[in-house]
Order: structure tokens, then C-alpha cells, then sequence
């Protein structure tokens, strides 16, 4: 079988490269492992990662699942004490002022099967099978994938370049095509997941910012939190993450483990559990914080998850995501038509971008886990209010940042160089 693109991994980075390709009119096949619809994590956008579905042009098929509305971002912090609100604002093209634009909470198992559908009525061909192998040609250079399916039977793609959508899997670098996984700073968390029925969402007037679906975090001390995230009508994900080690030492079961931490973890969150009942098993993501160098070149470019993932609590993973696709899609054709031949690397400006939005959103990160009262002052302060309004909603691929950043990269040095001359 031939192809200009196989794509390995249907999740949202696999599917938003296919339906963006087939915009340059380039041809791709979708390699999926898995039977969707697959449980997975992930469930809150930002709201330029509606932006971007809207972009897709899906907005009608989203209406058809009736999502839930997310108007912001809920913060508490330990106690209950100390929270904060982030509404969800786009940026007026003409203005540039910022305006409400909600967004969307989504069941991931119904929202990654409708993009894979979306991708079949396109005419994208998808197959069911798990890559094995990279091929590559004479010069070294990836053309394609072996894989078998789930019958057993093997198969081959031939390609022009290979897309690693996998994932966490991180396919092109188990293969060692690109360089290796590097451990990423919130690497020792674990986060233990499950649906809820009858969890009490917030009322009106319950919060003068607080809105039904939005998402709310429940801050506890470093690295341990929760999320709460309605992802239709009757369900509520709800995650708990902790260190691995806290875990492991509690000598719990999954399921104990997070019935316990839901109750005892912040009252916020105690208090909406009254009734409720858990309508899933209890799944875990490990290891989930990682970045992998040399994720693109010639023949190959990885997407999403596949390269490069920091921490979930503000949920911008599928926004990063998506707007890889986009980004990759325009790479990939100027890679086709020759456009980069004399380049050593032809996406090495893809990558930096990439990896542009990234840092910034890294660095918002960081501090939020370090200094988190400082974070705190800081994302109260009408100097960096709107600058935060941004970067939660994901406008993070900027050279020129919000004033934010750089007050937080201030102050990482000034508590870095404290710490050194008290050393
Ligand atoms: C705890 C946690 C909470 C999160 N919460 C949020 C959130 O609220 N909002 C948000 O935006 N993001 C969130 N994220 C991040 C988000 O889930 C990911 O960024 C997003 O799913 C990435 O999409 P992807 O397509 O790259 O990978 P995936 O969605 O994982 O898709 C990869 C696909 O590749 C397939 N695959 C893997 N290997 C192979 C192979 N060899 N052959 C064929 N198929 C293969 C897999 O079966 C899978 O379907 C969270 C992440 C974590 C860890």
C-alpha cells in the first residue's frame, strides 16, 4: 500500500493532521491501534482549542453531541482558601480586546471517534493495526511503516514522510528515529482518573464567577491536586494526581485511593460528592511529563503527545495538539514541494514554534508549582491579569509574550540567585 502520508495514532493529533493535509490536497492513511470509542484522559479545552475545532470546520458535528459549556477555570487552593478565576476570552482580530468565547468540555472516548468518523466521510483511509517498524530508503530516510493487525495479519505502508501521532506511546522514538525520551520535570506524578454520576455541579449565585461546567482544580499542597470537569449531561471526570511515590506508600487499590484523596483533598470538592457514584473503573497515566529532541527531519515529524507533553492542570494539551496539526499540515506540503530541499532539517522552523508555545506555557507551569502564592498575587494583579487571560486560553505561540512571562521568569531568577548565596 502507498500513501504521501501515514499517519500512526488516530487520537485528535492523528485525525487533525488528516483532515489538515487533505486541505494542501495531500493524501495520508491513519494507522490505529485501538477500537473506538477508547477511554481516554484529556476532556477540557481552552478557547483557542475550540478555536481551532471550529477551524476544522466541526462546529456543527460538536452541536450534535451537546457538550458541555466551559466558561472558565476555577482555581482553589489548599483549604479552599485563596482561589482564583480565569474566564475563557479570545482576542478580537481587529482590536485585539478581549471578548468572552466560550468553550468546550468533551467525553474524549465520543469526541476522538467523532474526528475518526469526521476522517472516513472525508474519504481519509483509516486501518485498524499497530505500526511495528519504520521503513526506511536507501540515504536512511523513513518511507513508511510494517504493522499487523488484530487478526494477526501483517501489512506495509509505503510513504513519502511518517507522522508519529502515538501519543504517549512516542512510536518514532521507541524506534530510535528521533532522539530519546527525556524525563520532563513533573515526571514522578501520577494521575488516577474516573467518571462520576450525581456529583453537585456548581448552582448560579454559588460563586459570582463560577459557572455550571466549568473546570474546577482543586489546589492541596506541590504536585498534589484534583480536577473536576463535566463531560456531558450526567457524567463529571474527576482525576486525582499525586507524586507516584505517595501512592505506591498509601498500599491502596486505585479505586480506594481515589475515593479517599476526593474526600480529604480540599473541601471544595468534598462537598459537591454527596451521592455520588462512580460509573467507570479507576484508570492511571504515569510518567506523563517528558520532551523528546529531534522530533522532526526529513521524512518524519512527530505531533502532540508524540513529542513533547509538561503537566495537565490547565488543561492546554489538546490546544497544543491541535494547533501542531495545522502547523505541521502547512510544514509538511512546503516539505513536498521542495520548498526546504537545501535545509539540513526542512521543519526546523515548525519545530520552533512548536516549541515556542511550549516554553512559555512551561514556564507558567513552573511557577504555579514553585511559588504558587506568588502565582497567586501575580494572576490577581490587573498589571498581568489579561496577560494570564492569554495564556490560559492558549495564545502561548508568541515571541513578543505577555508581561506575565517575563515577571514570572524574573522571578525564578531573583528566588534562583537567593538560593545560591545562601548556598
Ligand atoms: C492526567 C492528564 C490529564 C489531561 N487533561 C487534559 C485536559 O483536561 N485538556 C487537554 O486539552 N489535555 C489534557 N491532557 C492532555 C491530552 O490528553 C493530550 O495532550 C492529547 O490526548 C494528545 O493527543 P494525541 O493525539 O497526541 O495522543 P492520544 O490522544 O493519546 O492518541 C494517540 C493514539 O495513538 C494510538 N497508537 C499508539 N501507538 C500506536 C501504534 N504503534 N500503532 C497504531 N496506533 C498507535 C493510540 O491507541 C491512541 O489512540 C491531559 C493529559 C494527562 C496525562
Amino acid at each position: 500500500m502507498k500513501t504521501q502520508v501515514v499517519i500512526v495514532g488516530g487520537g485528535p493529533a492523528g485525525t487533525g493532521l488528516a483532515i489538515s493535509l487533505q486541505k494542501h490536497g495531500i493524501e495520508s492513511i491513519i494507522l490505529e491501534k485501538e477500537s473506538f470509542p477508547r477511554l481516554h484522559v484529556g476532556e477540557s479545552m481552552t478557547g483557542e482549542c475550540g478555536a481551532s475545532v471550529r477551524a476544522l470546520g466541526l462546529e456543527e458535528e460538536m452541536g450534535k453531541y451537546k457538550y458541555p459549556i466551559k466558561y472558565g477555570t476555577m482555581v482553589y487552593g489548599t483549604d479552599g482558601r485563596n482561589s482564583f478565576y480565569v474566564p475563557v476570552m479570545g482576542r478580537k482580530k481587529d482590536t485585539n480586546e478581549l471578548f468572552a468565547q466560550p468553550t468546550w468540555q468533551v467525553r474524549r472516548s465520543d469526541f476522538d471517534k467523532m474526528l475518526l468518523d469526521v476522517c472516513v466521510d472525508k474519504g481519509i483511509k483509516t486501518i485498524k493495526g499497530t505500526a511495528l517498524e519504520v521503513l526506511k530508503n536507501e540515504q536512511g530516510v523513513p518511507c513508511g511503516v510494517t504493522y499487523k493487525t488484530p487478526e494477526g495479519e501483517m501489512g506495509e505502508i509505503r510513504a513519502d514522510m511518517v507522522a508519529d501521532a502515538s501519543g504517549q506511546h512516542t512510536f518514532l522514538s521507541n524506534k530510535g528515529v528521533t532522539g530519546k525520551r527525556m524525563m520532563g520535570k513533573y515526571a514522578k506524578q501520577l494521575a488516577i482518573y474516573s467518571h462520576f454520576k450525581n456529583v453537585k455541579r456548581p448552582e448560579v449565585g454559588e460563586d459570582p464567577n463560577l459557572k455550571t461546567d466549568d473546570t474546577i482544580i482543586f489546589y492541596q499542597k506541590r504536585n498534589h491536586w484534583a480536577w473536576m470537569i463535566p463531560i456531558n449531561d450526567e457524567l463529571v471526570s474527576i482525576g486525582v494526581v499525586t507524586p507516584a511515590e505517595y501512592f505506591r506508600s498509601s498500599r491502596e487499590d486505585m479505586k480506594t485511593f481515589l475515593k479517599r484523596e476526593m474526600m480529604s483533598l480540599n473541601p471544595e470538592l468534598a462537598k459537591r460528592l454527596e451521592g455520588a457514584e462512580m460509573v467507570e473503573d479507576a484508570h492511571s497515566c504515569a510518567n506523563y511529563s517528558y520532551q523528546i529532541p529531534d522530533w522532526a527531519g526529513p521524512g518524519f515529524i512527530c505531533l502532540g503527545d508524540a513529542h513533547r507533553f509538561v503537566d495537565p492542570i490547565f488543561s492546554l494539551g489538546l490546544h497544543f495538539t491541535l494547533v501542531e496539526c495545522r502547523k505541521a499540515a502547512d510544514a509538511i506540503a512546503d516539505y513536498m514541494n521542495g520548498k526546504c530541499a537545501d535545509m539540513a532539517n526542512p521543519f526546523e522552523e515548525h519545530m520552533k514554534f512548536c516549541e515556542l508555545g511550549m516554553d512559555n506555557a512551561q514556564v507558567l507551569l513552573d511557577v504555579f508549582w514553585a511559588y504558587p502564592f506568588a502565582f497567586s498575587l501575580y494572576i490577581r494583579d490587573a498589571k498581568y491579569r489579561d496577560g494570564f487571560i492569554d495564556l490560559f486560553a492558549g495564545r502561548c505561540y508568541v515571541t513578543d509574550p505577555p508581561a506575565c512571562i517575563p515577571a514570572l521568569r524574573r522571578l525564578q531568577a531573583e528566588v534562583s540567585n537567593d538560593e545560591a548565596v545562601a548556598a
